[in-house]
């Protein structure tokens, strides 16, 4: 079952074709540059996709990828592949806004790790994407430089908040994307805008240069149009940064070479909670058409109930909070960005956070602020953690009997805008079946498998216990190639 796009043009190659082109002197990085390019000038108008178009350093990026071929040097795995990137990771001397007016004018004085390791493996950042202000959000309603609209029907949200990542990559504006996942936010743009998202285990891809939402929750990982190409932007991007305190030692798992492993034995879990109330009919469907298409390529299918992940959204909305209002108390007024000024110290830094932050952001450092005042401490925040613990306990359980657990990425396929902005709990649904994964700390991948009642795109979860990611790409790569058929 194929997806349409609202866009013209046909699909361009996957970044491990344009990278073995590059490298093998076939085509240059700067012709591939020029392709996607064209498309961003022919549809971003309507997308917009990005915050910033980075076209003129991408250019001598893409030119010095040519320099490094023609001298006989290989210019690494992602050899002139382009790259666009979140608007919260750091690019040294390119604006970083997080879609927020108090960041205006900002620039980082060095690239996050990701950025940085995405580049000397060869790929050329083509620009800085659309988000949710601070990455809060699903939708991309609540940026300060306006939404993006879903490249497959521009009447509907992308996703959020990495919704500008997600619909660059389905518009072709750049084969692979990076976002960040604190309770969702690659894996449900990605299966709204049907694209391959890729949430590692907490620890496995640094932090560093990612501007912090909630710390103990936020991962980057990839957006691709295709499974391959994101293992290895995982394998790139992925692996100890002595400059992130919480980063694990080691290299990322190898997970290209089993790509072609298969499923066969594979001991696979539908979550029940998952596939009950709240989950569109539709949907629901196509999960259970994935899991059989997972059984019919050798895996033990069975449904498992993993009790805490319906306390999820509950216990996030505590813990993700009081870690925003806590990394948001740096936007002051005095070292970044948008300064009001008024007679006292104290009186400008509330005039510049009342002028620079959004209604969202407001919420919830509010919310966070709350959860953790002295009195209230206990009974939110404490709850609220011993919650994510029994949450880890049920998935430990559960992964006992299973090697992954499957269920929909998100509730629906991508809604109307405006749908949702009225009642932020109705926004926070969404992330109902991807939050739980980040309280665990565990990995996660969606998969584009056919589409809904209304045409558009229907995500598969992988789900997988914490390291897993060999047996959550094997899956994906199997889901990926059955998807066309059922
Ligand atoms: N939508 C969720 C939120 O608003 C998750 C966001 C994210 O993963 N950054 O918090």
């Amino acid at each position: 079952m194929s997806v349409e796009r609202a866009l013209s043009g046909s699909p361009l190659p996957s970044a491990v074709e344009t990278a073995a082109a590059v490298r093998a002197g076939h085509r240059s990085a700067v012709e591939v540059l020029g392709e996607r390019l064209e498309r961003i000038t022919a549809d971003e108008d309507r997308v917009h996709a990005f915050n910033l178009v980075t076209a003129e350093r991408a250019r001598a990026a893409a030119e010095s990828v040519d320099a490094r071929v023609a001298a006989g040097e290989d210019p690494g795995p992602l050899a002139g592949v382009p790259v666009a990137v979140k608007d919260n990771l750091c690019t040294q001397g390119v604006a970083t806004t997080c879609s927020s007016r108090i960041l205006a004018g900002w620039e980082p004085p060095y690239d996050a790790t990701v950025v940085d390791r995405l580049q000397r493996a060869g790929a050329v950042v083509v620009g800085k994407t659309n988000l949710d202000e601070f990455a809060m959000g699903s939708s991309t309603e609540h940026s300060a430089t306006g939404p993006t609209r879903n490249p497959h029907d521009l009447s509907r949200v992308p996703g959020g908040s990495s919704g500008g990542s997600a619909a660059a990559v389905a518009a072709g504006f750049a084969p692979i994307a990076l976002g960040s996942d604190t309770g969702g936010s690659i894996r449900q743009p990605a299966a709204l805008c049907g694209v391959v998202g890729v949430k590692p285990t907490y620890g496995l891809v640094s932090r560093l240069g990612l501007v912090a939402f909630g710390s103990s929750l936020d991962q980057v990982g990839p957006f691709a149009a295709t499974v391959a190409d994101a293992a290895v932007v995982c394998e790139v991007v992925g692996g100890h940064d002595p400059g992130d305190s919480t980063s694990l030692p080691g290299a990322f798992p190898s997970v290209v070479e089993h790509l072609d492993d298969g499923v066969d034995g594979l001991r696979v879990g539908l979550v029940t909670e998952m596939l009950g109330d709240g989950i569109a009919g539709d949907v629901a469907a196509r999960v259970r058409a994935a899991a059989e298409a997972l059984a019919a390529a050798g895996a033990t299918v069975e449904e498992v109930s993993v009790p805490a992940v319906a306390y999820g959204l509950s216990a996030y909305y505590l813990v993700a909070p009081a870690e925003a209002s806590s990394n948001l108390a740096r936007y002051d007024g005095v070292r970044y960005g948008v300064r009001v000024d008024a007679p006292t110290a104290g009186e400008m830094m509330e005039a510049s956070r009342t002028a620079g932050f959004g209604d969202e952001v407001k919420r919830r450092i509010m919310l966070g602020t709350y959860a953790l005042s002295a009195g209230y401490y206990d009974a939110f925040y404490g709850k609220a953690l011993r919650v994510r613990t029994l949450i880890r306990a049920d998935f430990d359980a559960a992964y006992e009997r299973f090697d992954v657990l499957v269920s929909p990425t998100s509730p629906t396929t991508a809604f109307a805008f405006g749908d949702k902005t009225a009642d932020p709990l109705q926004m926070y649904l969404n992330d109902v079946c991807t939050i739980p994964t980040n309280l665990a700390g565990h990995p996660a991948a969606s998969v584009p498998f056919g589409v809904g009642d209304d045409g558009l795109p229907v995500g598969v979860q992988v789900m997988a216990p914490a390291l897993g990611e060999v047996a959550m790409f094997r899956t994906a790569a199997v889901l990926e190639a059955s998807a066309g058929a059922s």
